[in-house]
C-alpha cells in the first residue's frame, strides 16, 4: 500500500482489502438463496440481502478504484468528513460478522469537529483495528465477547478508541505488531495494521496500542490531528 511497496506486497494487500467485501457477498447470496427455499417466502427479506450484496459489491469497486488512484498518484482523495458518522458506518459493517462469532460490539460518539480527510482510507483503516479486536474478543477467557468503541474530541484532533476483552497481546508479536505479514491467524495475512498504520499517518494522525491488564484485553487508538488545513467550517 505505501508508494514505496514492493508489486507482491501490493497484490497481497489488494487481496486482503477487497477479500472481506466478496465474501460479505457470498454469504449475502447464500443467505438470499436459502430464503427462496423456505416456506413461506418473504420477499423484503430476500430483497434485503440481495441489497446487501449489491452494496458490498460497490465497495469491492470503490476499493480497488481508490487503490488505483493511491498507487498511480499517491493522493487523498478528501472530503468532510464526521468521523463519528463513518465510525458508526464501520461498526454497522462489522455487527454481522461479531454477532457470528458471539461478540458484542458497543459504540459511544460524541460529537466531534467535522474532518477534510479521505474517508474511505480512514474507514478501511477501522475495519482492520474493528476486525481484530472482534476476533480478539471471539477468544474472551473471562465472559462473553465485547468490543466498544469510542469517539470523543481531543485537545488538537479526533480519537477514536477500541477496546477487546480478548487474551491480549503476547510479548513476541507485540514488538512487530505493526509490521507487514506479522499474523498469528490461520488465515491471516498481517496486512491489516501495517496498512492502517500507513492509511492512518497519510492523514497526519497516529495509531498505537496498550494492553489492558493480563488477560483483561487490549486497547487500540487511533488519533487525528484537526489542523488549519483539513478543518472544516472551522
Ligand atoms: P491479521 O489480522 O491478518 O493477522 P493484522 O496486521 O491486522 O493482520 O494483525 C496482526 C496480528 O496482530 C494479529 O494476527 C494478532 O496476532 C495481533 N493483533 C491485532 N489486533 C489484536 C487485538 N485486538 N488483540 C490481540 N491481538 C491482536
Amino acid at each position: 500500500m505505501t508508494r514505496h511497496a514492493t508489486a507482491g506486497a501490493m497484490g497481497v494487500s489488494l487481496a486482503h482489502q477487497i477479500s472481506q467485501p466478496l465474501s460479505n457477498v457470498a454469504m449475502y447470496l447464500h443467505v438470499g438463496q436459502q430464503m427462496l427455499a423456505a416456506r413461506p417466502m418473504e420477499p423484503s427479506r430476500i430483497a434485503d440481502s440481495l441489497e446487501k450484496a449489491t452494496g458490498q459489491l460497490r465497495r469491492a469497486k470503490d476499493i480497488l478504484e481508490r487503490l488505483r488512484d493511491f498507487v498511480s498518484r499517491g493522493t487523498l482523495r478528501t472530503t468532510p468528513t464526521d468521523l463519528g458518522a463513518l465510525t458508526r458506518r464501520v461498526v454497522a459493517l462489522a455487527e454481522d460478522d461479531a454477532r457470528a462469532h458471539g461478540v458484542s460490539v458497543r459504540l459511544d460518539a460524541d460529537p466531534v469537529p467535522q474532518v477534510t480527510v479521505d474517508a474511505l482510507q480512514l474507514e478501511q483503516a477501522l475495519i482492520n483495528v474493528i476486525d481484530n479486536a472482534i476476533d480478539a474478543a471471539a477468544e474472551a477467557h473471562r465472559g462473553p465477547g465485547r468490543v466498544a468503541v469510542r469517539v470523543a474530541s481531543t485537545e488538537n484532533g479526533v480519537r477514536i478508541e477500541i477496546d477487546d476483552n480478548g487474551p491480549g497481546v503476547s510479548d513476541t508479536v507485540a514488538k512487530h505488531l505493526f509490521e507487514p505479514f506479522m499474523t498469528t491467524k490461520q488465515d491471516g495475512m498481517g496486512l491489516g495494521l501495517a496498512l492502517s498504520r500507513e492509511l492512518v499517518t497519510a492523514h497526519g494522525g497516529a495509531i498505537d496500542w496498550q494492553s489492558l491488564g493480563p488477560g483483561e484485553g487490549t486497547r487500540f487508538r487511533i488519533e487525528l490531528p484537526v489542523t488549519p488545513e483539513n478543518a472544516h467550517g472551522a
